[in-house]
């Protein structure tokens, strides 16, 4: 039986791990190298080794209504879309309320999780920790694993000819603060993704001029859409998810790239995504388009070559004086503590996990990667519903265990068959984005389902019509999956009738 449980890390996925666990009578312990919860929202003047590091302005892309614990809406006074110290004030209030705090071992960084030599029967792992020096081992019954995934920076330095001979300075923009040091010069942010467009946007107040290059171009959305409502709670509704299923592709892609122009026609401004059709994650940003039509950000394309002061980019046009260079070009991923990280990343360094949460090599299924997947959608419910889901499966509860048995022998099979299925369908709908994505949704209700939380809209329409449509039509926020079976909120029928009025206030 599953009884102890390691957390790795403090953040948002952490803290919904934690609550996860209480919730089902486990007993958690969650190890964070750092002093304080929060992971990367927890900002500070100087990034820390082993921690996301964001810069002072960033501002979330997803809205408090689809953003939050799915039985713990934000505060009726907060913005729609928030600063980081709102967010990080919201999780500190969440770890308050459901009392997380006491199982929580600050400053302490987890060094190394290994199998049990009796793993194929126990399921156990070795946690070893280190605190003040001092090196602690101890024995967990299953890990669930978050560590968050934008801290190994992502710097293609052999992708740039040139590079090293370049006398202005470069970085990643994981080491970007604020614009205040950037005054007057001239910069170049490399990568359209949405920290490359903040940054850009920020610096173009105070710099001489900014310009952004970009290899293959993105979607840019403005967070406030049709009569100033937020984008995600009109956009991200079940009606959406099931037409975009149901419609041939064709007509599906063409209703798709022209919602992505509505804000404005990306081929005008030199955005164009390369694969217009591609689901990959936008670029969320107000004000990209309006700094690009004052000429205070100017859009290059590809970096050909640097020199010892200019860049020559792919259309032969060469920039002169050039005093700084911002790589926005992502991050990738790490489990530095996994004696095996085959475990995680398999095949050609790819994760592949089954339903893009455990391992599907285990013999026993007592790890659980939580927060991984991009599912296009705010990583706060995923993450809470992931755990619920997890903590399901280290229990063997939801199937009996024999069938559980079966399941995982399946699983390594499922899950190739299901990259070869949907590998065409990825790249297509995707793009060949690193990243995982999928559809948010579709993903939410198939974890749901399996543990019993997903609503029965056929259900509600004769007993309970009017919340019925909200669910349908409206947006699909995380408190639909606290309305029924395990981990049902009271709260959550009120909460779902009233989001608009949050919304508003
Ligand atoms: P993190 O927040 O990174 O937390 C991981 C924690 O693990 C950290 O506290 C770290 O110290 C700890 N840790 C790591 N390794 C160890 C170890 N070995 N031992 C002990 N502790 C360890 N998502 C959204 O849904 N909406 C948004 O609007 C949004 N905006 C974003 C803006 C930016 C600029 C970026 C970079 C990301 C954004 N994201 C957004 C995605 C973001 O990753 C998530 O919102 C969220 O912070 C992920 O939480 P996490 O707990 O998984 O990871």
């Amino acid at each position: 039986m599953v009884r102890r449980v390691a957390v790795v890390g403090a953040g948002a996925s952490g803290l919904a791990a934690i609550k996860c666990c209480l919730d089902e009578g486990l007993e958690p312990t969650c190890f964070e190298r750092s002093e304080d919860i929060g992971g990367l929202w927890r900002y500070t003047d100087q990034a820390e080794e082993g921690r996301a590091s964001i810069y002072r302005t960033v501002f979330t892309n997803s809205c408090k209504e689809m953003m939050c614990y799915s039985d713990f809406p934000f505060p009726d006074d907060h913005p729609n879309y928030m600063h980081n110290t709102k967010l990080q004030h919201y999780l500190c209030k969440y770890a308050e309320h459901f009392d997380l705090l006491r199982h929580i071992r600050f400053k302490t960084l987890v060094t190394k999780i290994k199998k049990r030599p009796d793993f194929s029967v126990t399921g156990q792992w070795e946690v070893v920790t280190q605190r003040d020096g001092k090196e602690e081992m101890a024995i967990f019954d299953a890990v669930m694993i978050c560590s968050g995934h934008h801290v190994y920076p992502n710097l293609p330095l052999t992708d740039f000819p040139g590079i090293r001979k370049f006398k202005g300075r470069y970085f990643h923009s994981r080491e970007y603060k604020k614009p205040e040091e950037f005054r007057g010069k001239k910069v170049l942010v490399i990568g359209l993704g949405n920290s490359g467009s903040d940054i850009a946007v920020e610096l173009s107040a105070v710099a001489s001029q900014v310009y952004l290059s970009s290899r293959s171009g993105s979607w840019v959305m403005s967070r406030v859409w049709d009569n100033g409502y937020p984008w995600d709670m009109l956009v991200v509704t079940r009606f959406r998810s099931w037409l975009e299923n149901i419609l041939p592709q064709a007509l599906s892609n063409w209703l798709y790239v022209r919602g992505m122009n509505r804000f404005f026609k990306h081929e005008n401004f030199g955005l164009m995504p390369l694969n217009r059709t591609s689901r990959k994650e936008p670029v969320f940003n107000d004000d990209l388009p309006s700094r690009i039509a004052c000429g205070m950000v100017v859009i290059k394309p590809n970096v050909k070559e640097f020199r010892e002061t200019s860049v020559l980019f792919q259309d032969g046009t060469v920039q002169d004086d050039v005093d700084v260079v911002i790589f926005a070009t992502g991050y990738g991923y790490s489990y530095p503590f996994m004696e095996d990280d085959s475990i995680i990343k398999s095949r050609d360094n790819q994760v592949t996990l089954y339903k893009g949460i455990l391992p599907p090599q285990l013999e026993k299924p007592t790890m659980a990667v939580i927060g991984l997947v991009l599912s296009l959608g705010p990583i706060i419910p995923t993450a809470d519903l992931q755990s619920r889901w997890a903590v399901k499966v280290f229990q063997g509860r939801w199937v009996d265990m024999h069938w559980a048995k079966v399941c995982f022998l399946l699983m390594g099979s499922s899950i190739s068959q299901q990259q070869q299925a949907g590998s065409k369908q990825k790249l297509g709908q995707y793009g060949d984005s690193t990243t995982l994505q999928t559809d948010y949704v579709t993903y939410m209700d198939q974890l749901a389902s399996a543990i019993g939380v997903k609503p029965n809209v056929l259900k509600l329409l004769l007993t309970d019509p009017r919340l019925a449509l909200e669910i349908i039509f409206g947006p699909c926020s995380p408190y639909q999956f606290r309305l029924v079976g395990p981990g049902k909120w009271s709260g959550a029928r009120k909460a779902i009738l009233t989001q608009w009025d949050r919304t508003l206030r």
